[in-house]
């Protein structure tokens, strides 16, 4: 198999549409498929549809891996430590309040938050065309 063999070629030489990375991260933070808004992103909690309902869009080859976490983790982080901190201050609680209210207030924000999080970053991957499988990855040549 040579190297005019692959399937390149047939890629490079059709120009992939402009895609509007703050359109599709504003559809992504509503859980909507970043190309028509309309379809749902998600099928169960994070798991990805294989294409949109609404337009057929192949969303099953984005992957966000550990991007949406991480961002889930640093906004969480951001609310609760400040909360505990602040609490402390005005109220100082008793250990056990703090032990019981922080960690389920952590937990179901992480819970609330994650989605709407892996949504906006599928919507930005997916915009810059930055998919599982590389070979549908080509830079536009200008
Ligand atoms: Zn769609």
């Amino acid at each position: 198999m040579s190297e005019n063999d692959n399937n390149f070629g047939i890629i490079a030489t059709s120009v992939p549409k402009d895609r509007s990375a703050f359109q599709a991260l504003k559809k992504g933070l509503c859980r909507k498929c970043p190309n028509c808004g309309k379809g749902r992103i998600f099928r169960k909690y994070v798991t990805v549809n294989d294409e949109c309902a609404n337009c057929g869009e192949e969303l099953s080859h984005i992957r966000a891996d550990d991007i949406p976490p991480y961002f889930t983790i640093t906004i969480v982080g951001h609310i609760v430590v400040p909360g505990v901190m602040w609490s402390e201050q005005a109220w100082s609680p008793s250990l056990l309040t703090h032990v019981a209210i922080w960690p389920a207030l952590t937990l179901a924000l992480t819970m609330a938050i994650l989605p709407y999080v892996k949504g906006g970053v599928l919507s930005v991957l997916w915009a810059h065309r930055m998919f599982e499988d590389e070979k549908r990855f080509q830079p536009d040549k200008h």
